[in-house]
């Protein structure tokens, strides 16, 4: 997790909801309730007898209904089928067993509430959980003071609220890493760039939906000029500097929405979902001229030639990367450090 404690707490806040929506125990549900499940039913087992031997039937019955709901979704995920019962419904006679339990017994029925909890966290979607944890949170607090003692329901509270916190605490970690595992797959390592794999599923969905409906996107193919002379004369590590530099040239440039992946080589592609090509030309001005303006090397200009396409109806990824491409090349051969259009071909009639 991040310790930057440069940030402010508002931007924190941000990132740690961000997390919450990142459900990182998805993959491991059916998991999580077979081993839950199964652990939960040989727990219950002896204190359902121990109430049916003390003849406290009420409770037994409830023990009971409960192991028995828990066991029908148990035996649906060892079969490889989804649990008939929804998971957040099994919440209600959770609580209603703790209710009757503190009814009849006091103080040992609340620990209960401990599990049932974690229970929220470990088969729900995050949001469900937290709000599902504050509901019981507050309701077996009120319960205790009710039922046994104030004291006891304030420590309760607390214990319990910290269980919660914690609980969030180590979910944010998972999901925080989960997200760190599949930006890195996503990533060039140099430059931070997207990388090109991902690239082309990124593209391929964008065209596949607009056979649906109507797509606005440009994309610029940027290329750096004589990069080859970079790294005769500065060496390949200054090359490497390079390219990092003009990347973040380029993503200081673009907006939220846009992305940038990195083709291969020294060449960059930036996707501007809702931009025409004016826009989208105009962005590539501004990209061109930062870099030329940026003293990226002593001695030595580093510009960017650059093509810039429009998503044309009924194109598929490679007609319009290739559209790009032959605007790059028009604008290498037309001296380099340059912006130039693609071509917009006419609608072929129908
Ligand atoms: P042009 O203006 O026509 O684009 O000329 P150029 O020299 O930039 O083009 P060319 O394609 O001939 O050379 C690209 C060079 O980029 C060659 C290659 O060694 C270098 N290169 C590719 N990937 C990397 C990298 O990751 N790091 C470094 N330092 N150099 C790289
Ligand atoms: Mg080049
Ligand atoms: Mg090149």
């Amino acid at each position: 997790m991040d310790t930057n404690f440069g940030r402010s707490f508002g931007e924190w806040l941000r990132d740690q909801m961000r997390l919450v929506d990142h459900d990182s125990l998805a993959p491991y549900r059916a998991r999580i309730l077979l081993a839950m499940g199964a652990v939960a039913i040989a727990l219950l087992a002896p204190f359902t007898v121990n109430h049916l031997i003390q003849e406290r039937w009420g409770v037994a019955l409830a023990l009971f209904t409960i192991m028995l709901l828990t066991y029908v979704n148990v035996r649906a995920v060892a079969q490889r089928r989804s649990p008939p019962i929804p998971s957040a419904w099994l919440l209600l006679p959770f609580v209603a067993g703790i209710t009757m339990s503190v009814v009849v017994q006091g103080v040992p029925g609340i620990l209960w509430a401990y599990p049932v909890v974690v229970y929220a966290y470990f088969v729900l979607t995050r949001r469900i959980a937290l709000f599902s944890s504050i509901a019981i949170l507050g309701y077996v607090a009120s319960l205790a003071a009710a039922m046994i003692d104030v004291p006891l329901a304030l420590r309760l509270f607390a214990t319990l609220l910290l269980t919660i916190i914690m609980i969030n605490i180590v979910l944010n970690v998972i999901a925080d890493l989960h997200r760190k595992l599949e930006n890195q797959a996503l990533t060039d390592p140099l430059t931070g760039a997207y990388n090109r794999r991902f690239m082309e599923k990124v593209l391929d969905a964008l065209v596949a939906r607009a056979e649906r409906q109507p797509l606005v996107a440009c994309i610029l193919m940027i290329d750096i000029d004589h990069f080859k002379r970079v790294n005769d004369r500065f060496g390949h590590d200054h090359g490497d500097l390079v390219l990092k530099r003009v990347v973040d040239i380029v993503a200081s440039r673009m907006r939220r929405s846009d992305r940038l992946f990195r083709w291969g080589g020294e060449e960059f592609l930036v996707l501007l979902e809702g931009a025409d090509l004016e826009g989208a030309t105009r962005v590539a001005e501004d990209i061109r001229q930062s870099v030329a303006a940026a003293t990226i090397l002593p001695e030595q200009a580093v510009t960017v030639s650059i093509g810039v396409s429009q998503y044309q109806a009924r194109q598929d990824v490679d007609g319009w990367t290739r559209a790009a491409d032959v605007a790059l090349y028009e604008a290498k051969s037309g001296g380099r450090n340059r912006v130039v259009q693609a071509k917009m071909v006419e609608p072929v009639a129908q």
